[in-house]
């Protein structure tokens, strides 16, 4: 319906418009009972509209979505606690961003016994920079790290007593066998076998030992690999451009990864006894004597542009603990339009982006001791980074945060945990937080799964969400999630009608008693 473009008065009117249908919650005694399904529908179907454009940081679509948070923050009597420009207080976290996109000009060269070949950037290899934008030129005789593999818990590891930090590690695909037996169980054998699905955790490892480079070679089963790559590389990549905030997040492991085809690394690995159109044979690691790399790897920057977070506190009620925070964050944007399809991010995160609304309106009706600082963060999906500036410029000393819950993606139901939410502590207070949240939920009846909390995650989902950026400055965090996996992740398919909204439900009313509780609780932890 809504076709025309519409300036700032047009959108806010829009946004107060939207949620119409749904009972005030002033009218409702209980701020639990205040939260309803009908308005986190409301919610939804608005960020998630086709209007909104899958909210990509720095969009229209994201400024409009941002508008509607902070307009709601407003509405339901939160304050804002930063200034803008001329000094007036804004519910506007405003950051500066960049693009980046690797220079055509790179330049990959390899010299095997003196003969020298050279590679264009695109045809011959591939080149991605993962956090930072250092440029990188160099030539040097590269360190072979085998398969990349590192699993000691079967006797298996390719960086056994080598010295990577700081050089071109080598990397080739395929899963470890002794005398033609497979050497991890069957199903880690399986998933180590095609480089699409192991790349991940192989590039986690590498990471760990710092190299300033990691060349993979793409084994001929592999291409999709190649070709996924070849597309992530036509978008530019964002960074922020703040001083403050400029790569603070980055680990400081970050290095170019390069992709080369197997027919284009024989000479590269002659010498290992490695099949790189497989990655079977010996393959073992070692400096490639006899081989040099050259490189020089740099990016181009593409104009600035700037994307808020939305920042809202409610101010607590206790003299001395109001000084201290628990924030509760959800990331608004979504990863826009991509092959003139729209990614509307339902689940990805109008879910949790919805239940922040709804947590922060319920909270607002009864103020509690300490103060909470409801947060929708951006670019998120360009890797944490509306977090990881936050945390590195935070409206409040960092030392105040005391808590972060953290919500993504808590709308559809997981293969792995079908009807029900995760909610995870963090490393550092975890039996203190899991009792806290077993202690929430018994008011809330979410149907919650421990599975992770107990065992070991194959997924990874504590460092792949926004709750990674307090984690890294110390602060204990909750993340509420469905699991990262699964039906319409990150697809075009993402819709408001795809969502469990009793589960949104589930996971909003979760993340405010978790919010309140905390806030009221003395101390929070026991030591
Ligand atoms: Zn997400």
């Amino acid at each position: 319906m809504l076709r025309t473009s519409v300036g700032p008065a047009g959108l806010a009117a829009i946004a107060l418009l939207v949620p119409s249908n749904a009972p005030r919650a002033q009218e409702t005694a209980d701020p639990m009972q205040s939260i309803t399904e009908a308005e986190l529908r409301d919610h939804i179907h608005y960020l998630a509209s086709d209007f909104l454009a899958g909210r990509d940081a720095g969009s229209e679509g994201y400024t409009l979505a941002a508008h509607y948070g902070a307009i709601l923050f407003g509405a339901a009597g939160l304050e804002p606690m930063l200034a803008d420009s001329a000094g007036a207080f804004t519910f506007f976290q405003r950051i500066a961003f960049k693009n980046m996109k690797v220079s055509g000009a790179s330049a990959l060269r390899v010299t095997v016994d003196g003969e020298t070949q050279n590679y264009r950037l695109g045809e011959g290899f591939l080149a991605v920079q993962l956090f930072s934008s250092r440029p990188l030129n160099t030539e040097e005789t590269p360190v072979f790290v085998g398969r990349g593999i590192e699993e000691p818990d079967h006797g298996w590891n390719d960086y056994e007593g080598l010295e990577v930090s700081g050089k071109i590690a080598v990397m080739v695909g395929g899963a470890p066998t002794r005398d033609a037996e497979p050497v991890l169980p069957e199903e880690q054998h399986a998933v180590y076998s095609s480089l699409q699905r192991s790349a991940n955790m192989r590039v986690m490892s590498a990471l760990r030992h710092d190299p300033s480079a990691l060349i993979i070679v793409v084994d001929s089963g592999s291409i999709s690999l190649w070709n996924e790559v070849a597309t992530m590389m036509e978008r530019p990549s964002m960074r922020s451009d703040s001083p403050a905030g400029a790569e603070e997040g980055a680990p400081r492991a970050s290095p170019w990864i390069i992709f080369m085809k197997a027919e284009d690394a024989a000479g590269l690995l002659s010498g290992t006894g490695c099949d790189p159109q497989t990655g079977g044979g010996t393959c073992t690691p070692g400096p490639l004597d006899g081989v040099r790399v050259a490189l020089d790897l740099k990016q181009d920057v593409e104009p600035a542009f700037s994307s808020p977070n939305v920042v809202a506190l409610l101010p607590g009620t206790d003299p001395a603990l109001k000084d201290e925070h628990i924030v509760v964050t959800a990331h608004l944007d979504h990863v826009g339009i991509r092959n003139g399809q729209i990614y509307n991010g339902a689940d990805d995160n109008a879910s949790g982006s919805a239940a922040i609304l709804e947590a922060a309106e319920a909270a607002a009706m009864a103020p509690v001791k300490r103060s909470i600082i409801f947060v929708l963060f951006t670019a998120e999906e360009d890797g944490l980074l509306g977090a990881m500036h936050f945390v590195a410029n935070p409206p409040v000393p960092v030392e105040s945060i005391v808590l972060n819950i953290n919500l993504d993606m808590v709308g559809r139901n997981s293969p792995d945990w079908p009807e029900s939410l995760l909610a995870m502590g963090s490393e550092n207070r975890r039996p203190q937080l899991l009792e806290l949240i077993r202690d929430v939920n018994s008011r809330v009846g979410a149907e919650l799964d421990w599975r992770l909390n107990e065992g070991s995650d194959p997924h990874n989902h504590v460092q792949r969400s926004d709750q990674l950026a307090f984690m890294q400055k110390g602060i204990p965090a909750i993340l509420i999630t469905r699991g990262f996996m699964g039906p319409d992740y990150h697809r075009p398919s993402d819709d408001p009608g795809t969502i469990n909204y009793a589960k949104v439900l589930q996971a909003t009313r979760l993340a405010y008693g978790l919010a309140a509780e905390a806030a009221n609780r003395e101390p929070l932890f026991e030591e």
